[in-house]
């Protein structure tokens, strides 16, 4: 049986993993793994003038697309398949000094992403630490008697990122009043009551909201008029 005459695209050299032993026309070598037609005849590589080139299976398209950029001569490697009956592309062959260029633009890629990475992390860090002082102080601001550390606590809290709390909502990143007392409410409700405690005994949430509000609400008091003695 012949081979299936191989696709062919002007300008494009293509080899083919044979399903049956073959030999080179030209020196006899056999049975060939890799061969190219010329003129209806298997060639081995190296009788072809390609047995210099390495193979780079597909699977890695930036890779290849690399590989084949930085080879003066490229060669499409495909096998052909009998149930779907058409060639399917296996990789490619390539100068070696090319594959290593590509894969050093590829390292030089992947190293930039993960410094670009990083950067990001780091100026989302200072942009957070930005955002927890600024909420702090508006905290300070609102409520003159509510002690440093918990102010920052509080907007700590509030501004984690990702975390859908008042503090990454628009109103919180415009530092709303009604925003900023919400994440304060919140604080004292869990530190400076027994809300979560009562949660935790099975109290209904807004039971446990109920008894808790006069203590809340004694607390706000406290931290706003801490102030006005002040001023
Ligand atoms: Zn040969």
């Amino acid at each position: 049986m012949a081979l299936p005459s191989a696709p062919r695209s002007p300008g494009r050299l293509v080899a083919v993993q044979p399903m049956r032993r073959k030999r080179c026309a030209a020196c006899r070598r056999g049975p060939l793994s890799l061969l190219v037609l010329e003129d209806g005849a298997p060639r081995c590589l190296d009788c072809a003038d390609l047995g210099h080139l390495v193979f780079l299976p597909r699977g890695d398209t930036a890779l290849t697309r690399r590989s084949r950029e930085e080879s003066g001569l490229s060669v499409v490697v495909v096998r052909f398949n009998r149930r779907g009956s058409r060639y399917e592309r296996q990789g490619v062959l390539v100068e070696e000094a090319a594959l290593v260029r590509a894969e050093q633009r590829c390292l030089a890629d992947a190293e930039a992403r993960r410094r670009r990475r990083a950067r990001d992390a780091r100026r989302r860090l200072v942009e957070d630490e930005r955002f927890k002082a600024a909420f702090a102080a508006e905290i300070r601001r609102l409520f003159p008697g509510c002690p440093d550390g918990r102010a920052l606590a509080i907007a700590g809290h509030a501004s984690v990122r990702g975390s859908g709390r008042v503090g990454r909502s628009a109103a919180g990143r415009a530092l709303s009043e009604g925003a900023v007392t919400s994440a304060v409410v919140a604080g004292v409700r869990h530190a400076d009551t027994p809300y979560d405690r009562l949660l935790m005994s099975g109290v209904p949430r807004w039971e446990a909201r109920r008894r808790i509000a006069p203590a809340v609400e004694s607390v706000l008091l406290a931290w706003r008029e801490a102030g006005e003695g002040v001023g």
